[in-house]
């Protein structure tokens, strides 16, 4: 994985001393690639199969579903075989500019629910800017989108955002990405500094 930017010591990781550990221990792998592939989990797009070295989005897939603890990835598949917490990536293509897709009904509300609703599509959607970022940052996008589903949040629900960001975020941390979140938690510091400094 990329690991450029951890060359710049920082405060936050206490600089060298921190590079060496990470470089050192280095990511658990529980599963091989092959072993991702071709599971419900695994991204299928209109045009069939997308690999794993399709493009960056791709490659931070494997790497979470190949480091992803046994017991979550267990669920997570099953998740995806079903009918009621099931999921389709969406991954466009960095030069589509525009289409028309259709997207499958992934989630079939039980109908006895206090509060029914229509069947739908949920969509794991991982913008093309991401092909623009850093490896790490890819991948604590990725882990941080399947610990939402993982946990069953709702995602139209606005009115408990922070909370869930929390509880996404703090699994993803359980999960092994810590190196992962805590960059993507420096340039998310950041990129709101810099909007708050208009630029
Ligand atoms: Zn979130």
């Amino acid at each position: 994985m990329d690991e450029r930017t951890d060359r710049e010591p920082t405060q936050e990781n206490g600089g060298v001393a921190m590079r060496e550990r990470v470089g050192r221990m280095g990511p658990t792998y529980y599963r091989s690639l092959e072993t991702v592939l071709w599971t419900a989990l695994w991204p299928t797009t209109e045009s069939g199969f997308s690999g794993p070295d399709a493009n960056r989005r791709c490659r931070a897939i494997a790497e979470v579903l190949r480091r992803l603890p046994l017991d979550w990835y267990e669920q997570l598949l099953q998740q995806a075989a079903s009918d009621e917490d099931s999921f389709s990536w969406f991954i466009p293509h960095p030069l589509m500019r525009a289409g028309l897709w259709p997207f499958p009904v992934t989630v079939h509300p039980p109908e006895e629910a206090v509060l029914p609703r229509a069947p739908h599509a949920r969509m794991l959607y991982l913008s093309p800017t991401l092909e623009r970022a850093a490896d790490a940052i890819v991948v604590a996008e990725v882990a941080h989108e399947l610990a939402h589903i993982a946990l069953a949040h709702h995602v139209a629900r606005m009115n408990d955002y922070e909370a869930q960001e929390a509880e996404a975020w703090a699994l993803v941390r359980t999960w092994g990405f810590v190196h992962e979140e805590r960059r993507h938690r420096t340039l998310r510091a950041k990129q709101d500094k810099a909007e708050r400094h208009g630029g």
